[in-house]
């Protein structure tokens, strides 16, 4: 089995685009965990709904496999309204907003993935159709400027984002509703890891269920990715011989091991973030320590480091990161300059926790 790039934010073949979409809850009732955030969705859908009035624009943050696009696609469903998707990379052009904006329906979802990276002329067009249902184009230049008004549906704007202080004040502020996603407690994962396991016709025993739980980053898209690599696992092992295959406690170590992930619920590149801090004896810039792990500053930020600092093995100072002294503990191999080969890696990887 070939090792996979677990930190690819959006799945790029059709197959996996596939599955992910299968595995989404189709109701919100359906949707595991954010308990909160839930119970506050469920209270706007309700009362827009009685008022027969157009849902507030909703802005979600939180670390990329979290459900933020689930949670735009239930609301869609909720409202019985049309969804239509685009993501901030893509709108750089203001034209590209207005001919979105322009075809939507009455109370359509609007839902802009990665909305911080949205160029600052697409959200100046998104300013005045957030708050008036109108955007204003400005044809020529100097003198002969002119101006006139396009009235748009009223819609709900679901905007999503893993950087919410890259967003400006007054962007943030034309949100009726703001929401922030937390990563996901093992007790969550184990019904999204057992209930996915029934999507995928298999089922997970409650000690290998647990396991996975604790070891999928705090993150529902790795505990599905995760869980379908360990079924691959069983599935080799059975050799076909079943109907339906059970997964074991010895499936999901070995599919763990094969994706490098530890005991900790590390993987390689966490494992390398480490290693870099626990051999420097100051604090460490992000720059410095994207460059030697071989990663996006972006990624690192982004991906990385809220889960190390979740698990306590990092620290951020005014003047860089540090790792914690949990992280030394764990790793101290590392620490002292003698790397852990990857076998020495899997054979810690190996005790149960
Ligand atoms: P994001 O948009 O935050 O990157 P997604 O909504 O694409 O995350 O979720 C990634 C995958 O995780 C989806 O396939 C979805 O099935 C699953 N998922 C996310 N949140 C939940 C949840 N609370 N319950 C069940 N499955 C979930």
């Amino acid at each position: 089995m070939n090792e996979e790039n677990l930190f690819e934010p959006v799945p790029t073949d059709d197959e996996e685009v596939g599955v992910e979409k299968k595995l989404r809850p189709g109701t919100l009732r359906e949707f595991i965990g954010q308990r909160r955030l839930v119970d506050n969705l469920r209270v706007a859908i309700e009362s827009a709904r009685q008022r027969d009035d157009v849902l507030d624009h909703i802005l979600f943050s939180g670390m990329p496999g979290l459900g933020k696009t689930t949670l735009a696609n239930l609301i869609s469903t909720e409202m019985d309204v049309h969804l239509r998707t685009t993501s901030g990379p893509i709108l750089q052009k203001g034209k590209d907003i207005v001919g979105l904006l322009t075809d939507l329906g009455r109370g359509d979802v609007l839902f802009i993935d990665e909305i911080h990276r949205m160029s600052t002329e697409s959200e100046e067009y998104l300013y005045s159709a957030m708050e008036d249902y109108a955007v204003d184009i400005v044809l020529d230049h100097g003198p002969d400027a002119r101006s006139f008004r396009i009235s748009v549906e009223p819609f709900t704007l679901v905007g999503a984002t893993t950087r919410e202080g890259l967003l400006s004040e007054p962007f943030r502020s034309r949100f009726g509703i703001t929401e922030k996603l937390e990563l996901y407690p093992p007790s969550d994962l184990r019904e999204i890891i057992l209930r996915s396991a029934e999507v995928l016709s298999c089922s997970i025993g409650a000690e290998a269920a647990r396991i996975l739980a604790e070891r999928c980053r705090g993150t529902p898209r790795y505990a599905n990715r995760f869980l379908r690599r360990i079924r691959d696992v069983a599935q080799y092992r059975s050799e076909n011989n079943v109907d339906r295959l059970e997964l074991s406690s010895a499936d999901v170590m070995e599919g763990l091991q094969r994706l490098g992930v530890d005991e900790h619920g590390l993987d390689r590149v966490d494992r390398k973030i480490l290693e870099v801090l626990l051999s420097h004896n100051q604090p460490v810039g992000l720059k410095t320590l994207a460059v030697s792990v071989g990663e996006e500053e972006r990624t690192v930020e982004d991906v990385y480091e809220p889960y190390l600092i979740q698990r306590g093995m990092l620290l951020r100072t005014p003047r860089g990161r540090r790792a914690s002294a949990r992280a030394e503990e764990c790793y101290a191999p590392l620490a002292s300059g003698d790397r852990l080969t990857e076998e020495g890696v899997h054979q810690q990887e190996f005790r149960l926790p």
